[in-house]
């Protein structure tokens, strides 16, 4: 077969990447006939495809959000297996981002390309590490794609929210988490550090959360919110949605210390804005020496740069000798920022 251009094998158009070769979209924003989905956030992972091509995982959590209809047909994917679509071969790799999240690679003609969808490789013990997958042309995303982020240790945040928790124990301790991914690492790097009291959660993460621990993860003594007395949850740590730690629900908690984990935390005037008491760095996304660390390792001499901060990476790359573009694709959020829920809905 002759070798094969890039462009020829994935294609950014309105709807997401396009392979026509494969004739499949990765992570489209708008329904399709065929979808490979790199992870269950909404902004990736869509209802309404005609057949999706997925990790069991993300496949469990689309169900869990969307319903069983979430799609015309599935099929489970396991990392690492080879899967012939069309004229090219594709597999699944860990993505180190949330449980069951996926790189997707392509394979046609002796070219290889892998779109990364969401990534880090910090540790977490929640999913499997991220795996370094070589590759002609790297697709990353730019989320902390600036040199100011660099997110450190995360067990030293939870360290600083157990040193809080001790410090105020006629308090709770609200965690605004996002509620798949972020919220069960936050809670078991509390358990890692040695904190052994039950965990309480807002509604919104009970599902997600059970789902985590159906999958083997250990999480220890978790208990709903809901219904529990104002005086029981003084010296309690409690998770929830980043939105509900700042609206009428918070009155229900004997004077809250608001605590939130993310990497935007490392921008003060960002937790200031959000009435953030306790800001904690903790990221599901690589930081700035974590992109620019993995672009460097996966051997690519084309990177293609998408969702995020694109000038400063596709500059960094540049001035490497890579090859590098920002991808113009739109209907990505950053769910560290973006989840809103409607606290009655989830209380429901
Ligand atoms: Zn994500």
């Amino acid at each position: 077969m002759t070798h094969m251009r890039p462009q020829d094998i994935l294609l950014p158009v309105p709807s997401g990447l396009c392979c026509k070769a494969g004739g499949f979209h990765i992570d489209p924003v708008r329904p399709v006939e065929r979808a490979l989905i790199t992870h269950g956030h909404s902004d990736h992972a869509r209802a309404g495809h005609g057949a999706v091509l997925a990790t069991q995982e993300t496949l469990d959590i689309m169900r869990l959000r969307y319903g069983e209809n979430f799609a015309g047909a599935t099929q489970a994917i396991r990392y690492g297996e080879q899967v012939r679509l069309g004229d090219v071969t594709v597999s699944f790799h860990p993505a180190g981002h949330v449980l069951g999240s996926a790189q997707i690679k392509v394979s046609s003609g002796g070219t290889c390309i892998v779109a990364s969808g969401d990534y880090k490789d910090a540790r977490d013990p929640t999913c499997a590490p991220f795996e370094l997958v070589p590759c002609d042309v790297f697709i990353t995303e730019a989320t902390f794609g600036l040199p100011v982020f660099r997110h450190g240790d995360a067990a030293a945040e939870v360290k600083k929210l157990l040193a809080s928790v001790a410090l105020f124990p006629e308090r709770a301790h609200l965690v605004g988490a996002y509620s798949l991914g972020k919220a069960q690492r936050v809670i078991a790097l509390i358990r890692e550090a040695g904190y052994d009291a039950p965990i309480y959660l807002h509604g919104a993460m009970e599902k997600i959360t059970r789902y985590y621990q159906d999958k083997g993860i250990p999480l220890g003594e978790l208990r709903p919110v809901k219904g529990v007395k104002k005086a029981e949850l003084a010296g309690t740590i409690t998770l929830a949605p980043p939105s509900a730690t700042s609206d009428l629900w918070t009155r229900r908690f004997p004077d809250p210390v608001t605590a939130f984990a993310s990497g935007w935390m490392r921008v003060r005037a960002r937790a200031r804005q959000r009435g953030v008491e306790l800001p904690l760095v903790i990221s599901d996304h690589a930081d700035w020496d974590g992109l620019t660390a993995t672009i460097a390792a996966t051997g690519a001499s084309e990177v293609w740069v998408t969702h995020g901060q694109e000038d400063a990476l596709v500059h960094w790359c540049r001035t490497r000798g890579l090859a590098a573009r920002p991808l113009d694709l739109v209907g990505y959020g950053d769910e560290e920022e973006s989840e809103v829920v409607a606290t009655e809905d989830a209380e429901a």
